[in-house]
């Protein structure tokens, strides 16, 4: 154990030891000086110097009501005093029982039943095999396959990656996927209808052989902001219902008021057999997510000994993650947090206008809290990827003092809704000048 403090410099040098981080290419990791965070206060990061940053990206999309929010701090010590963790396997206790009520309550109709995991892949995994495991003790033996969007992203386990449609990350593992049906969707709400009839055409192609279908509704995050409207997904869902495959919505970055209601489903007309949330869940305190389902699914694992669902994990419903769970709910309700987003969601449209004015910014996409900004050559094609203009103008960003982190090269704005619309403006601004700092040549 260190016995002394280490300087920003000795931890720096430390991670390049020993650190293997996520999604990082590291070779670029040791080329730019990377960011110690300290500490976490509302919607600010602070770094080991003391520099101040907003946080942009919800620290990757879990911050809802901002870091240090005193309910859900005070209710983790709460749990805390009282028990860390104790098995679900076998047993239950409080925290679990309350959070499944809580959010069975919230969630959309006929939803009734939450298993618990630890992360959002696994919230995918659980859904893909509940809805698989469902359609083989029904008798729907064909019914080996999964139906999932175009540049879909699901999570990075081996079933979600198999579902997921993001070649960058995914092409190596081909050979270890299972081979799921493919259905076109839109980049930003164009042709809709067109391509709701083509993905109707293909789940019609397969209509005996597919399981579930399983989308992010409204937004493909990971895709880079892609969005669509119940216009396109609805035909879909109930279209996929009606051949008799089982729907799974993944609200795991939309779920937690991103697109303006508590989960995006609920601007949809289709009722999903199952739910993934995770992301926003304990408002970025504990790892937790939940698979939720109906009732009718849960009824098909009632019985022998062999129709168990044969899943779980050690951390499965740790206490102290579902307590975080619970008062994150109550911050919604505490500070009436839904109802503030269209002016927030508004005052950001409005400065992202002027923004979309500048000759690189291709399109600017917006549903309420989730932003795309696509960054493109004044000619309107793409920077070569090699040039990394996405990651070049975040880092020009902190130096506008805020945090963010690109995909490609599409800038995500995902602020906390607890996001003051001072600092929503700032946001703009920073975003503003690390753009104008980088291509203005
Ligand atoms: C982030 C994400 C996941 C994966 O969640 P992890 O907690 O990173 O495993 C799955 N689906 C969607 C839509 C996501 O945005």
């Amino acid at each position: 154990m260190a016995d002394r403090k280490l300087t920003p410099n000795e931890l720096v040098a430390l991670d390049r030891a020993h650190v293997w981080h996520p999604f990082t290419q590291h070779k670029e990791w040791n080329e730019v000086e990377p960011l110690v965070i300290a500490s976490a206060q509302g919607c600010q990061l602070v770094d080991i110097r003391g520099n101040r940053y907003l946080d942009g990206v919800s620290s990757l999309w879990v911050g809802v009501h901002g870091h240090g929010h005193p309910h859900v701090d005070a209710a983790i010590r709460a749990q805390l005093s009282r028990m860390a963790h104790s098995t679900f396997l076998g047993l239950t206790h409080e925290p679990g029982v309350h959070l499944a009520k809580a959010l069975v309550d919230r969630a959309p109709a006929p939803l009734n039943r939450v298993f618990y995991s630890e992360s959002g892949s696994s919230a995918v995994e659980v859904a893909l095999k509940m809805a698989y495991q469902a359609q083989q003790q029904r008798g729907n033996t064909r019914r080996t396959r999964f139906a999932a969007l175009n540049e879909a992203y699901h999570g990075d386990t081996l079933g979600a990656v198999s579902v997921g449609g993001i070649d960058l990350f995914h092409a190596v593992y081909k050979p270890l996927l299972f081979d799921t049906v493919r259905l076109p969707c839109p980049a930003f709400r164009e042709n809709e209808a067109d391509l709701a009839q083509a993905a109707i055409e293909i789940l019609e192609a397969h209509k005996d052989e597919i399981a579930a279908i399983v989308v992010e509704p409204l937004v493909q995050g990971a895709a880079g902001m892609r969005m669509h409207s119940p216009k396109y997904l609805d035909p879909v869902l109930q279209a996929a219902q009606e051949f008799g495959a089982l729907v799974i919505i993944d609200e795991v970055a939309t779920g937690f008021g991103r697109t303006g209601t508590l989960f995006a489903t609920e601007q949809l007309s289709t009722k999903p057999d199952f739910l993934c949330i995770g992301k926003g869940l304990t408002n970025g305190t504990m790892a937790l997510s939940a698979t939720l389902a109906t009732e009718a699914v849960f009824e098909d694992f009632m019985g022998d000994p062999d129709q168990t669902f044969f899943h779980g994990h050690t951390y499965t419903g740790n206490p102290l993650a579902c307590a975080a769970g619970l008062a994150c709910l109550e911050v919604f309700d505490q500070e009436d947090t839904l109802a503030g987003l269209p002016a927030k969601a508004s005052r950001l449209s409005n400065r992202l206008e002027a923004l979309a004015e500048l000759p690189w910014v291709h399109e600017v996409r917006q549903t309420s809290m989730m932003v795309g900004i696509e960054i493109r050559q004044a000619s309107g094609e793409a920077f070569r990827p090699g040039l990394r203009t996405g990651k070049r103008i975040c880092e020009a960003a902190r130096l506008e003092g805020v945090v963010m982190r690109p995909l490609g090269d599409t800038l995500i704005l995902m602020p906390p809704l607890s996001m003051h619309p001072n600092d929503l403006e700032r946001l703009v601004r920073a975003t503003r000048a690390a753009i104008m700092a980088t291509l203005r040549g």
